[in-house]
């Protein structure tokens, strides 16, 4: 009689998002055996959308997180050099800046005293990055003038990527050293038999990371009984044309404008707690759109290639969640980027598996980020 072994790796990943992806990219380049198991398709979730805006905190009042954030943003560039290095794929990643028009008096004395912060706080990194008070735009009706009546901030930081582009770039860089599992609904993980159990199946895995975006709320919450975040709808634009190449990206109260070098332009995002589906819907939009070709008339004429919506993880403390769970020792989550899940995905990625393994640190997280953090009193 043949009996059937069942596959075993060091390392199961559920969710084929930016989350899950770079983790399972530090993952194998650690040496771990890996599987990454995903109910749909990579990039179902809130991560295969159209906008991937990578947005520096405003220099002020410093603490663990915006540290933290800073470090990724600025490592970034080099992680996404190398990762296009080896697979020969193109993310659309532009350090482009980014330009914020001042509308009242107040606002200008508050960029100018940022002005001079960003000087201390945005110090350290791979490039020297500026977070200045320009009287004007520099790149002529982008903004429009009228827009920014007290000047406008221009900060070297911000850069973007288009998310498919980055999705499919880690999807080549991992697929020779990781299973990629399509299709294959996560159920439950049990650590005492090591068994990892699907809807069409099971397998054996040492331990699990849980980075289905919205959804792993819902598995912490039955694997814990704590609710620690919740989903909150976005929906964006992407427009096809054709603008100058090398402008920055603009943000106006919650509008983003952002110019990829294909031509095309994405709009985002709005955010809606409430929503009836998960479609993007031409009404919701409309304002939006609205809002930016005032602000950039050259989107004017551009026609509309995708509206699109997903549901973004947002943990209730606003942080994300990564570590170890509490009451189990072989599962962790990852979960919880909300606005911010490109910018500092691959550095969350690197600490969490060098905590996985027990390998010396090189990256501090803040407490804030921590499932001690997130959950109302650690389970015995
Ligand atoms: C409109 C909009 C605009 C945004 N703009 C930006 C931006 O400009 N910059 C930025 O940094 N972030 C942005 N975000 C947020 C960003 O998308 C999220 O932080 C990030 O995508 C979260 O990634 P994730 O991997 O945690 O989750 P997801 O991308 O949602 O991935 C989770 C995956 O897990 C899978 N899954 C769920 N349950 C299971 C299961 N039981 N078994 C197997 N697989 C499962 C899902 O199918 C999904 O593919 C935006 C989000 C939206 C919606």
């Amino acid at each position: 009689m043949i009996t059937a072994t069942k596959e075993r790796y060091d390392l199961a990943i559920v969710g084929g998002g930016v989350f899950g992806l770079w983790a399972a990219r530090a993952a194998v380049k650690a040496g771990l055996s890996c599987v990454l198991i995903e109910k749909g398709r990579i990039g179902a979730g809130s991560s295969g959308g159209v906008v991937g805006v990578l947005m520096p905190h405003v220099p002020e009042r410093w603490n663990g997180k915006k540290a933290f954030q800073f470090a990724a943003l600025d490592g970034l560039s080099s992680d996404i050099a190398r990762l296009e290095a080896e697979t020969g794929l193109e993310t659309g990643y532009r350090r482009s800046g980014r330009l914020i028009p001042i509308v009242t008096e107040d606002r200008l004395a508050h960029a100018r005293a940022r002005e001079a912060e960003a000087k201390t706080l945005w110090k350290g990194g791979a490039a020297p990055y500026a977070f200045k008070v320009l009287e004007a735009s520099p790149f002529a009706g982008w903004p429009i003038a009228d827009a920014a009546p007290f000047g406008i901030i221009q900060d070297t930081l911000a850069a973007h990527l288009r998310p498919r582009g980055i999705l499919k770039a880690l999807r080549a860089a991992i697929a020779s050293r990781c299973r990629i599992m399509e299709g294959a609904l996560f159920q439950r993980f049990d650590e005492a038999a090591g068994e990892v159990v699907l809807a069409n199946g099971s397998l054996l895995a040492e331990r699990v990371v849980i980075a289905s975006g919205v959804e792993a709320f819902e598995l912490i919450q039955g694997m814990t009984g704590q609710t620690i975040g919740r989903g909150e709808k976005g929906q964006a634009v992407l427009l096809k044309g054709k603008l100058p190449a090398g402008l920055p990206l603009v943000y106006d109260d919650g509008v983003y404008v952002v110019p990829h070098d294909d031509g095309t332009v994405a709009v985002g995002s709005t955010s809606e707690r409430v929503w009836t589906d998960i479609d993007a819907h031409e009404a919701d939009l409309a304002p939006l759109l609205a809002k930016a070709k005032q602000l950039c008339p050259a989107l004017e004429g551009m026609e509309v290639g995708e509206m699109w919506a997903g549901i973004r993880p947002r943990a209730n403390k606003r942080d994300p969640v990564l570590g170890l769970l509490p009451g189990r020792t072989k599962t962790y989550i990852a979960a919880g980027g909300f606005k911010i899940g490109f910018g500092i995905a691959h550095r969350l990625a690197v600490a969490l598996i060098e905590e996985i393994t027990g390998a010396d640190r090189t990256i501090d997280v803040p407490e804030t980020f921590r499932p001690a953090a997130h959950f109302a009193s650690l389970v015995a």
